[in-house]
């Protein structure tokens, strides 16, 4: 049975979709059979993978709404390495269309459920926001990969979503674990970082992933040419965390 993740943050900008993306392209690299899900109608990761959002025929609106199966709706990525369920604007809608429908928060849990083996991990980009679909996705998740920057109010913010974690594992989904915050973005040069990053080890332990992702150009560039940073630049700082980071992944599932 696959893995199945969900990278989560409520705040925008903070690096779920980067984390996604070369995540996925981290751990097709070092062998595993991934499927990418994008939750955002802003379909980010489809277009960050290579896959054009305006030109898919079925997506994962049509699974939420239980139009398609997943494995009619996915397509491979054949620059990337991974299968990509993707999104586009039209999945802004079904938050609307699943208020009238039963089980309306077990939809992707439902549908992947159904792609048994045929994968080693699936990842969930979600939107930023604890939202119907956002919901969908940590109903289906094993666990909580949490993207995060060591700035100020970083653990201020992080309160709402552990809180809405709580709540899903009490209520739906009791496997629902955060499996680690990854530090993103970081600038070890900046002295609040590295404060910020004590703190969080302090506080949170080896639910820290050991991995740190610094901040660095070739990753914000890639989305431009379609790509993850690790595959549009492998040898980039940034694209070697990744990796390490899929590594590190692979490792600890190993002990889950
Ligand atoms: P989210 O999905 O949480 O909204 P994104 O992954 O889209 O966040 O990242 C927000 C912006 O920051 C994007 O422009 C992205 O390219 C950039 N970015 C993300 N991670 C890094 C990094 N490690 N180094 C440099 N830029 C980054
Ligand atoms: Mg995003």
């Amino acid at each position: 049975m696959a893995k199945i993740f969900c990278v989560a943050n409520q705040k925008g900008g903070v690096g779920k979709t980067t984390t996604t993306v070369n995540l996925a392209a981290g751990l097709a690299k070092v062998g595993q059979r991934v499927l990418m899900v994008d939750l955002d109608p802003q379909g980010n990761a489809t277009m960050g993978s290579g896959v054009d959002k305006r030109q898919m025929t079925l997506s994962v609106y049509d699974v939420l709404l239980e139009s398609a199966s997943v494995a009619e709706a996915a397509v491979y990525s054949e620059k990337c390495g991974y299968h990509v369920l993707g999104a586009n604007r039209e999945l802004a809608g079904a938050e609307v269309e699943l208020v009238e429908v039963e089980r309306r928060e077990k939809r992707l849990k439902t549908a992947l459920a159904e792609v048994g083996d045929a994968y080693d991990f699936v990842l969930i980009d979600c939107p930023p926001s604890l939202s119907m679909l956002t919901l969908n996705g940590l109903c289906a998740a094993h666990g909580v990969i949490v993207p995060m920057q060591c700035e100020y109010f970083a653990l201020e913010g992080l309160t709402d979503l552990v809180n809405t974690i709580k709540q899903v594992h009490a209520n739906l989904n009791k496997d629902l674990a955060i499996i680690g915050l990854l530090r993103v973005m970081f600038d070890p040069r900046i002295t609040l970082q590295q404060q910020v990053s004590d703190q969080l080890k302090a506080h949170f332990g080896d639910k820290v992933f050991d991995t740190v992702i610094p901040r660095n150009v070739r990753l914000a560039e890639a989305p431009s040419y379609g790509l993850p940073g690790v595959v549009f630049d492998p040898a980039a700082r940034g694209s070697q965390a990744f990796v390490a980071f899929a590594q590190e992944m692979v490792a600890r599932i190993g002990k889950l």
